[in-house]
């Protein structure tokens, strides 16, 4: 019987970190609320990443949510909102009632266009409307124009929120993601490169950072007012990490490097052995930038023999997990009546099966495979996926 391979899956050190600081918390008791390793936790990341404050919390997608409300979002407010991503980027905007307008990717990237960011700034000063925030993603690890883009925010004077969530770990120009925007946010879920069981993280980059973590610390533990009795002159939320969560975190921090390296591993395996096959692209990777190849996804050109789904099929047969590319927010029934701003003119259906569109991310999503990256893989497995997909061509 072969064995199951996983797209990504949780791989704690193999040194038992986790454990022992699970351990330490049992040991002294502080098995909730708070505790050491919330407060230890945040700070080996701030000063592992270079942010100036970092607040634990229950997930990626509770850290937009307060990113956004750290930078003023509220009912009514426009965000642009990077177009290519996971759902979890633009629900947040939904919860205050804000309203999202969706923008392209470019190839080059496969992230934001700052190009048609900037089309958009204009079509919307054109309006008399500017934007709250910018809401711009790394995708697959994948270094966005992060430089651009946040000169573009600055010379608009709109705050820049980085959802680096699956990209923890990849630098540019040295610099990591997540501390290219006023807030940057992470997210620490069971498929991500280093998994706490589930959480996140929300990195704070402005000059008043410490009061603004303050503030979300605040907010993300009910927004209790300093009075002796419950006391309350906001809504607050109920997002904080827990000591036994923050202490798997701790432990798997220490092997991040060691996931990206093998991360970086897999990726250019696949590329050695699959690269000549024809029809078939990598991802693209900024030249300043070092990925950290959370999931190696390829492109199956548009004359290629082999379709993304007779690929995905092929693996599935093999027990091998494998998964499309993101299906962009504009072509998702529940964002349909907001606005998006695409790279590409007179956009057209390319695949009515899937309900994709030629904006680059529509062609992106049409043509796009993420093969398993799961750092637990051997030679052996690489192989094995890399058989399957060359017996198709
Ligand atoms: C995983 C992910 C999130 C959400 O993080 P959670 O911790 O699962 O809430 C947000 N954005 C992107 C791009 C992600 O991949």
């Amino acid at each position: 019987m072969k064995e199951h391979i996983f797209l990504a899956s949780p791989h704690m050190s193999e040194e038992g970190y986790e454990l022992s600081y699970i351990k330490e918390a049992f040991d002294t008791n502080w098995i909730a609320p708070l505790g050491k390793n919330v407060t230890e936790f945040e700070k080996e990341m701030a000063a592992k990443l270079g942010a100036k404050a970092a607040v634990a919390l229950s997930a990626g997608t509770a850290a937009i949510h307060m990113a956004l409300k750290a930078v003023g979002v509220g009912q009514g407010d426009l965000v642009f909102c990077q177009d290519l991503t996971f759902s979890a980027t633009a629900n947040p905007i939904l919860y205050e009632k804000a309203v999202p307008v969706f923008i392209d990717s470019d190839r080059k990237t496969w992230n934001m266009d700052p190009g048609t960011l900037r089309l958009a700034f204009e079509k919307y000063e054109a309006l008399g409307k500017r934007p709250k925030a910018v809401l711009a993603v790394h995708l697959y690890g994948l270094c966005a124009q992060i430089e651009e883009i946040a000169g573009i925010c600055r010379s608009y004077q709109v705050p820049l929120i980085e959802d680096a969530a699956e990209s923890l770990g990849t630098t540019c120009k040295g610099r990591y993601t997540g501390t290219f925007g006023e807030y940057g946010i992470i997210s620490f879920n069971g498929n991500k490169i280093i998994t706490s069981s589930g959480g996140g993280m929300l990195l704070a980059n402005t000059p008043d950072a410490k009061e603004k973590a303050a503030k979300v610390l605040y907010w993300s533990t009910q927004a209790r007012e300093p009075a002796r009795w419950y006391q309350h002159t906001e809504i607050g939320y109920n997002y904080r990490m827990s000591n036994i969560v923050a202490g798997i975190g701790r432990g798997q921090l220490k092997v991040l490097d060691r996931r990206i390296e093998k991360k970086r591993y897999i990726f250019s395996y696949y590329q050695e052995r699959l690269g000549h096959l024809e029809g078939i692209g990598f991802m693209p990777m900024r030249e300043e930038a070092r990925s950290n190849c959370w999931l190696t996804a390829i492109q199956l050109a548009e004359g290629c023999p082999v379709k993304p789904l007779d690929l995905m099929l092929a693996l599935e047969r093999d027990d091998v997990e494998s998964r499309p590319i993101w299906k962009p927010m504009h072509l998702q029934p529940v964002f349909a009546g907001y606005d998006f701003v695409s790279s590409e003119k007179g956009l057209r259906i390319v695949d009515p099966d899937m309900g994709a569109d030629s904006s680059v991310g529509g062609q992106l999503f049409a043509r796009g495979v993420c093969l398993p990256s799961d750092t637990k893989m051997s030679d052996t497995d690489l192989d094995r996926v890399c058989k399957v997909v060359q017996s198709l061509w």
